[in-house]
């Protein structure tokens, strides 16, 4: 027999409940691995997008020997033509989970059950499938805590070992696919990408655990400090399967590995969260916020997405994420605070920004991280708490190393002056914008509006 292993946000070898299942399934015959490259999504992501994909396509092709099978189209046309083309019997998949994944993999499923071809679910991106964790009534969680104490109890398999009797089959990839892999990543102004693929992943992780995990509860919040794993990208295409990083976390005490757990986890609640309530990737969770009136100030909102608003945490942050592909979780929370409480847009306007740019864009981490600092998502940040950034720019980057290294036009600024342009003479000498609004009078306006609309959620 022969069997397909179709490959999507789990872009690695190890650790693969699914690769084992399509072994199993051949039984001692071939499984093809395959990635098909559907334009609806490529073309959907911005140029840091596509070149993090292509880059780690080319590192799983590397790992799985050359034997990874690219094709170019729609998944529900493409999965089934490969099947025949190899005579499998069966098709293989981590469960995906997001709204538009489930979509697809339904149409894709549909077509080969026509076939008579079996489709085969076997995990998912994350440790506990979401779903999967209920309460004592069957009903999901609301909020994060209850969720993360039932997420332990619930617990995970230990990791998946790689199937001894594997034998990969060698069919041939479109012309155009790798052509379009190779165009990504030779485009122009892309940003500074880190090295893709799963030994990338592992090598991040152990550098971690050795320099990082003791003090990253302390250190997660610098936004000037190398203190948190920079993990993110690899979760997000599978080159890591969380599980991997949990079970070697569960040999460790302290603080450190007890928060990144946590950490993990809240990326697991979101999917949950998301799975329970598809709509909310675009639509307010809660109504919380129901009548709520929005600014629509295209010239603002490119001086946020640009880095000009003249509030130098903020256009730090705004020009790494240009720059890198990734953003400091603080400065993601400072950063949608500013754009949804001091230039009162709605969130999805920045989730979508965020989404064109991250490598890690993650639409359920993204969309509910947007949720929680606009006040509409599962136990949300009150709307009225209001980021300040220049408190949040004192206690974060205390030395205003952070800043400097974005913002250029401030580099001449010392220490943690740089954070109050305004207060410090000859600052705005080398073109640093004045602040497009006033911070304190945006707050007031900010709650003025909040207290037009409580009550009616
Ligand atoms: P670490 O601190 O090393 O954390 C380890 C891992 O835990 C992360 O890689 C991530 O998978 C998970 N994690 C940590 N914090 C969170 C969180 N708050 N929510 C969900 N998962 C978390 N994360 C994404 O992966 N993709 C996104 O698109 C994304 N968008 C966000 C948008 C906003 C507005 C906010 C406030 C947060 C967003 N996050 C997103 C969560 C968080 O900012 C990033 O996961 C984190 O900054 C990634 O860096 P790291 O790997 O060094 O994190």
């Amino acid at each position: 027999a022969a069997s397909v292993l179709w490959l999507r946000r789990d872009l690695r070898r190890g650790d693969l409940p699914a690769l084992g299942a399509a072994a199993s399934a051949a039984d001692g015959g071939n499984v093809l691995v395959l990635f098909v490259l559907d334009p609806a999504l490529w073309d959907g992501g911005g140029p840091a997008r596509r070149a993090w994909l292509a880059a780690t396509l080319e590192a799983t092709r590397e790992a799985y020997d050359g034997r990874l099978c690219l094709r170019v189209g729609d998944p529900a046309e493409v999965v089934p033509a490969v099947v025949e083309e190899v005579g499998a019997t069966s098709v293989h998949v981590s469960r995906e989970t997001t709204p538009a994944g489930v979509r697809r993999d339904k149409a894709v499923a549909a077509a080969l059950g026509e076939a008579g071809v079996e489709w085969v679910e076997t995990g998912t991106p994350y440790a506990v499938g979401p779903g999967s964790v209920v309460n004592g009534s069957g009903d999901p969680y609301k909020v994060f805590t209850p969720f993360s104490r039932a997420w332990r109890d619930h617990g995970w398999p230990a990791p998946a070992t790689e199937p001894q009797d594997l034998s990969l089959a060698r069919v041939a990839s479109d012309d155009d696919g790798w052509k379009t892999v190779r165009a990504a990543l030779s485009e122009d102004d892309l940003p500074e990408l880190p090295e893709a693929g799963e030994e990338a992943a592992l090598q991040r992780w152990r550098d971690f655990l050795d320099d990082s995990v003791t003090a990253y509860k302390d250190e997660r919040d610098r936004a000037d400090r190398p203190g948190t794993s920079r993990l993110s990208p690899y979760l997000k295409i599978g080159a890591v399967h969380p599980r991997t990083l949990l079970a070697e976390l569960r040999g460790r005490t302290g603080q450190g590995a007890q928060t990144f757990e946590t950490e993990l986890c809240w990326r697991e609640f979101y999917a949950d969260v998301l799975w329970h309530h598809p709509r909310s990737s675009w639509h307010d969770l809660r109504p919380a916020l129901k009548g709520m009136t929005y600014e629509d100030n295209p010239e603002l909102v490119q001086a946020w997405k640009e880095g000009r608003t003249g509030y130098p945490v903020v256009d730090a942050a705004m020009r790494q994420l240009l720059t890198e592909g990734w953003m400091h979780n603080r400065m993601r929370m400072v950063t949608a605070s500013f754009l949804t409480k001091d230039l009162h847009v709605w969130w999805p306007v920045g989730a979508r920004h965020f989404l064109d740019h991250l490598i890690d864009g993650d639409i359920a981490s993204n969309n509910h991280g947007w949720q929680w600092v606009a006040g509409t998502g599962t136990d949300a940040s009150p709307y009225f708490r209001v980021f300040n950034p220049v408190t949040q720019g004192q206690r974060f980057d205390p030395r205003g190393d952070y800043v400097r290294r974005y913002v250029p036009e401030l580099a001449h600024v010392p220490g943690k002056a740089v954070h109050e342009p305004w207060k410090h003479d000859g600052a705005y000498d080398h073109g640093y914008p004045q602040p497009v609004v006033d911070h304190a009078e945006e707050r007031r306006e900010a709650l003025r509006r909040y207290d037009a609309v409580r009550g009616s959620g």
